[in-house]
């Protein structure tokens, strides 16, 4: 297990619903030097891309592309979710359905801060069924600037996204893969490792 894993068999509790909580150290509580080392690792695996920004979305992707960015010495854009629509025009918008809450927001990212000539690396807390990370790829593609890659911390392998993200060709780097997670015993098995 890597330092994740092992933190996430630690501290992660089982929901039903196929939800993991990581309230204790990723998404409500930080713990700051794991996220740190979090920044480093994507840094490790994507040092070889020209990146010129890190995107997230609110909320709690936020904390972690801070410490990514940091890595990489570039600013962190995090797209907004927002009601409005009237909007149009400064803005780059995509339709995401959150996964956590069952409702559709409107994301949105100003056009002052993406650009056609960035390299952008995408980043994000967990990946479920892939469709924040759809939302982020496709306000990228509006601004014209290129997705050079996706980390992903807690990829849900059972789920269906992390199939669709790579068959569209992009690198799609998830520092921990859940391969099964059990609500009733709490066990959570993670990719390459056998099931006991
Ligand atoms: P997707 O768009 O891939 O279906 O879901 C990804 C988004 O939903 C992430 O931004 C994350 O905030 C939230 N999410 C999905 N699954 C989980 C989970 O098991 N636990 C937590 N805490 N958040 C999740």
């Amino acid at each position: 297990m890597n330092f994740l894993e092992e933190r996430i068999a630690r501290d992660g509790i089982v929901k039903p619903g196929n939800v993991l909580k990581v309230d204790s150290f990723l998404n409500h509580q930080m713990d700051i030097a794991l996220i740190e080392e979090i920044g480093r690792e994507f840094h490790r695996r994507f040092v070889d891309k020209p990146i010129t920004k890190v995107l997230t979305i609110e909320a709690s992707g936020i904390g972690i592309a801070c410490f990514v960015a940091k890595e990489f010495g570039v600013p962190m854009v995090f797209a907004k979710k927002s009601k409005s629509v009237n909007i149009e025009g400064e803005m780059f918008v995509a339709e995401v359905e959150s996964f956590t809450h069952k409702n559709k927001n409107q994301v949105i990212v100003s056009k002052k801060f993406l650009n056609a000539e960035d390299h952008v690396l995408i980043i994000d807390d967990f990946l479920a069924n892939g469709c924040a990370l759809q939302g982020l790829i496709s306000i990228v593609e509006s601004a014209g600037a290129t997705v050079e890659g996706l980390g992903i911390v807690i990829e849900k392998g059972f789920q269906i996204g992390g199939k669709v993200i790579r068959n569209l060709g992009y690198q799609l780097e998830s520092l921990a893969i859940v391969d099964a997670m059990d609500p009733e015993t709490g066990k959570i098995t993670f990719r390459g490792q056998s099931p006991k």
